[in-house]
């Protein structure tokens, strides 16, 4: 229960989930695109940001789109290309096939497969890194071998116990697209998220570690695979004198000035996650005494890039909460708490926090689609839960216990201080 002890004063400047936090050469950037008048979808900035990322994360082709969801669509094109062949102009290329994908996550990780006539197949979440369980993707298999697709996302900066995952993907012939928008820096046994799999995508919007405004990029070792994209974001322009068309196309190439934004953060990206870290480290001190958990992660393997701290609440320390689709509602209880509670009094605060993902197997548009736990099926026939002991939906449970802190590089120890006062004083 919240009982202002210290005389918390509320922030004068809003404290933010994650802001832009920008240095100057953005600036430098977008001005020189402005200079050679290089205002469209082709100039310098882009040719310079793609040779970055793809010189920082370690892959041979990286190409600039428009945005994170961008790069995700057109690699999850690919993949259904390769494995079902070229669509009809009037058809996505999954057609009806099944494709495993995260279920705590954002819906773009996973709309792509719809917008490719596909239908996604929710795998449930490990509480190890809360991303893809890798016994639930196993299950998934017995439950449908036929499946050749996964797609893959490293929730919150942190990466998924990827090489598990790829070994059960090589396994049964299945590709995978990387959803690492969130994770660009994170590492996994030094390797960096993103090119785990057969195609990978990360995102400049403007909450990500370092942003463009917009813009996303897609990653690959294939050039065959990196040509395509090129195209296919161009409306899918063939070498010809006039605009000729053999396939349908996109507009989502990213344009020189957002690439000018990038440009400029890309030498700060390390900055940005030492800063991230830093604050992840200090609310973890900072709730020692509290029956919280951060958001974790395996430190033999991964070093995550601390995009988003979040907090678990203990079981035993929940007050009671229920959430309609639309609205949250809790009885506050001395020496508990819950995500509504913290999030309400945060926000009294003038600070920004945010529920977790909720899972897509929750979500009204995917509630007909199969949802796979550890155990067995999520969702039986009748798409009535079954319930499957302790591992059962493990995205439901850290989506009622869990919460996302503010975690904006630019706020001050003094600022962060405040919130961790403010987050106890909850279980007051
Ligand atoms: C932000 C985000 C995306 C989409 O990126 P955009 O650039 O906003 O299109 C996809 N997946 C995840 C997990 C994200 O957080």
């Amino acid at each position: 229960m919240f009982v202002n002890k210290g005389n918390i004063e509320p922030f004068k400047n809003k404290i933010w989930l994650s802001s832009p936090t920008m240095h100057g050469d953005e600036q430098k950037w977008v001005a020189d695109a402005f200079e050679k008048n290089w205002i469209t979808t082709a100039g310098e900035n882009i040719n310079e940001v793609e040779r970055l990322v793809a010189e920082y994360v370690g892959c041979k082709y990286a190409v600039a789109l428009s945005c994170g969801t961008a790069a995700l669509h057109l690699a999850v094109k690919l993949a259904g290309e390769r494995l079902y062949g070229q669509a009809k102009p009037n058809q996505g290329t999954l057609q009806g096939h099944k494709v495993f994908c995260s279920d705590m996550t954002f819906d773009a990780t996973v709309n792509p497969v719809a917008y490719e006539d596909g239908e996604a197949v929710f795998i449930d979440t490990e509480p190890d890194t809360w991303n893809m369980c890798p016994k639930a993707l196993e299950k998934a298999f017995e439950l449908y071998p036929e499946v050749r697709l996964v797609v893959v996302a490293h929730l919150y900066g942190t990466p998924s116990k990827i090489n598990e995952i790829k070994a059960i993907c090589d396994k049964h012939g299945a590709l995978i697209v990387e959803d690492a928008a969130e994770s660009f820096g994170a590492t996994y046994k030094g390797k960096q998220t993103g090119l785990f799999g057969d195609y990978g995508a990360i995102s400049f919007n403007g909450n990500k570690i370092i942003t463009g405004s917009s813009g996303g990029m897609f990653l690959t070792d294939s050039k065959d695979d990196s040509d395509k994209v090129r195209k296919w974001s161009t409306q899918s322009r063939e070498a010809a004198s006039w605009y000729q068309h053999e396939e349908i196309g996109y507009n989502y190439r990213m344009s020189n000035v957002i690439a000018g934004v990038v440009r400029g953060q890309m030498p700060y990206l390390e900055e940005h996650i030492a800063q991230k870290k830093a604050i992840y480290e200090r609310y973890k001190e900072g709730f020692k005494e509290l029956p919280v958990s951060m958001n974790p992660f395996n430190e033999k393997n991964s070093e995550p890039n601390y995009w988003l701290s979040c907090i678990l609440i203990d079981k035993e320390a929940m007050c009671r909460q229920v959430r309609s689709e639309n609205e949250p509602m809790y009885i506050s209880e001395s020496g508990k708490s819950c995500s509504t509670e913290i999030l309400e009094t945060l926000a009294k605060f003038n600070a920004e926090g945010r529920p977790v993902w909720k899972p897509m197997h929750m979500q009204p548009i995917y509630r007909m689609n199969p949802f796979v736990t550890a155990n067995g099926n999520g969702r039986g026939q009748s798409n009535a839960y079954i319930d499957c002991g302790e591992t059962f939906d493990v995205g439901a449970d850290l989506f009622e216990r869990g919460l996302c802190l503010p975690s904006d590089n630019k706020m001050t120890v003094e600022e962060q201080d405040v919130i961790i006062k403010i987050v106890r004083s909850c279980f007051g």
